[in-house]
């Protein structure tokens, strides 16, 4: 692509972007950030941390994104080195059917999120919140849940979580959003 036609496309997307709710979605990730720093802050020792990939391998599902997550998503992903990008596409085209799901963005080697600063919702919340009586968190929380280790966690509710992204409109499949995406080409 040439730099004529990125600086279009880059404005195009700086366009629609004021269209999203990116407002809302940043508003949404600071109410995540106090809870989960509330969690942290009570329990020094908390399971999740950077490299702990086993959620990121067992998806139930392939990843709904709202317009804004996708938007937000879509940085990181421009921001990845080509050849990252190419594996990523080449991942996804391979996902359907396949459960669990193993999140295709994830840098299996070092169980790092390249795009983790760029995220989606979900990904925030898991390992912190719980959905009424379901616990949205691994088999090591809730075997140290079992234990009563965990009582005093005050844990977010998904609920809330789950209106406010409803707000913000539709969700589509991580991978609809993806072969919708221009710059998924610089990849090829
Ligand atoms: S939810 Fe479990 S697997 Fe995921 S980061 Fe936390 S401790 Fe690790
Ligand atoms: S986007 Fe990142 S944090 Fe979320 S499932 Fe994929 S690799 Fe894990």
């Amino acid at each position: 692509m040439s730099t004529a036609d990125r600086k279009t496309e880059n404005a195009v997307a700086g366009q629609t972007r004021t269209n999203l709710d990116m407002a809302g979605l940043s508003e949404l990730h600071v109410t995540i950030d106090k809870r989960v720093q509330s969690i942290r802050d009570g329990h020094a020792d908390w399971l999740c941390g950077k490299g702990c990939d086993s959620c990121c391998r067992r998806l139930a599902e392939i990843p709904q994104l709202t317009a804004a997550e996708w938007h937000l998503l879509q940085e990181g992903l421009a921001a990845l080195p080509a050849e990252s990008l190419w594996e990523i596409g080449r991942r996804m085209a391979a996902l359907a059917g396949s459960r669990p799901v193993v999140c295709p963005l994830l840098d299996r080697s070092t169980g790092a999120c390249p795009v983790y600063h760029h995220r989606p919702v979900a990904c925030r919340t898991y390992g912190f919140y719980r959905q009424r009586d379901l616990g949205l968190f691994c088999s090591d929380i809730e075997n140290l849940a079992a234990t009563g280790a965990l009582d005093t966690v005050v844990w977010g509710n998904h609920d809330v979580v789950d209106r406010r992204l409803a707000a913000m409109g539709e969700s589509r499949p991580l991978t609809e959003w993806f072969a919708d995406w221009p710059g998924k080409g610089r990849g090829d």
